[in-house]
């Protein structure tokens, strides 16, 4: 028995996160990874550029994941992802943390499994002649130009869809939270005021905002890598809900079963 633990930590150990099968997991605050970091087993601590990423085991299956902070906004988040799919290549990307809620039916501690992720901020303006005012609804979404890995070419996209087996997998959890699921919207934003919000929910339909999930989104469809993006809201200016940002422990355990549901993704 004994020498049957040894040889399993032996294996273990000599897992190689930069060649063998994992998931990234990224959260941009201390306060919406540290729960995750302190689960790993094994953890070990990689340092790539400015970026901290920790591998270990996480769950009752010890499933090879990397938990890394990327910061906040959307600058940070795809320098992260650009380095984490160079340096370790996982099979899925998820990028889950606090947001505010842009729906009414959403409530705080809630939720919002994304569907797709829009990058909110992406924006051109229609012309308007010097002196003639500014009209803040004069706009239409701007296109993001992505390199296809895949396709090795570039296109212009308006959003980012979720991974249809990784949604699929994140409503099985068994869990008391109520769970959404929803459009995304990303932006170095914090929009509090509740009619601009709901310029945003008419135009792009979004459930929630953050400031680093459409990053994300873009850089995995860049690499071809399936990408989610799973939020609980931690305010809620339409509903009144003031920021309580200790939802993001519920996010982190509610990330823990989903991963023990990833058991069997891509094998
Ligand atoms: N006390 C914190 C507050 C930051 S909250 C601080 O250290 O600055 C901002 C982070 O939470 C971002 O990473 C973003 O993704 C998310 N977030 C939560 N609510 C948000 C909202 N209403 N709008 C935009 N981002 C929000």
């Amino acid at each position: 028995m004994q020498n049957k633990k040894t040889e399993s930590d032996k294996n273990m150990q000599q897992y190689d996160f930069t060649k063998q099968p994992s998931i990234l997991i990224q959260g941009a605050m201390e306060i919406e990874t540290d729960y995750l970091i302190g689960q790993l087993e094994d953890a070990v601590c990689v340092a790539v550029g400015n970026w901290k990423f920790y591998t270990g085991f996480l769950g009752r299956y010890r499933e090879p994941v990397i938990v890394s902070r990327t910061y906040q906004g959307m600058v940070n988040a795809s320098a992260d992802t650009a380095l984490g799919l160079t340096y370790f290549a996982p099979k899925a990307v998820i990028n889950q943390g606090i947001a505010g809620g842009h729906d009414e039916d959403i409530h705080l501690g809630e939720i919002v499994i994304g569907e797709r992720v829009v990058p909110m901020g992406a924006v051109m303006q229609e012309f308007r002649a010097k002196g003639v005012g500014i009209d803040p609804l004069g706009f239409e979404a701007l296109p993001l130009e992505i390199y296809d890995k895949v396709k090795q070419t570039t296109a212009k996209v308006l959003d980012f869809p979720c991974d249809k087996e990784l949604i699929e997998a994140a409503e099985r959890v068994q869990t008391d939270i109520h769970m959404h699921r929803g459009v995304l919207g990303s932006a170095d934003e914090w929009n509090n005021q509740i009619d601009w919000i709901a310029v945003m929910r008419e135009r792009y339909q979004t459930s929630s905002e953050d400031m680093e999930a459409a990053a994300v989104a873009q850089i995995c469809r860049s690499y071809g890598v399936p990408f989610i993006g799973i939020r609980i809201i931690s305010n809620s200016v339409v509903n009144g809900e003031d920021f309580d940002e200790s939802v993001a422990l519920c996010g982190q355990k509610y990330i823990q079963s989903y991963v023990e549901e990833l058991h069997e993704f891509r094998k």
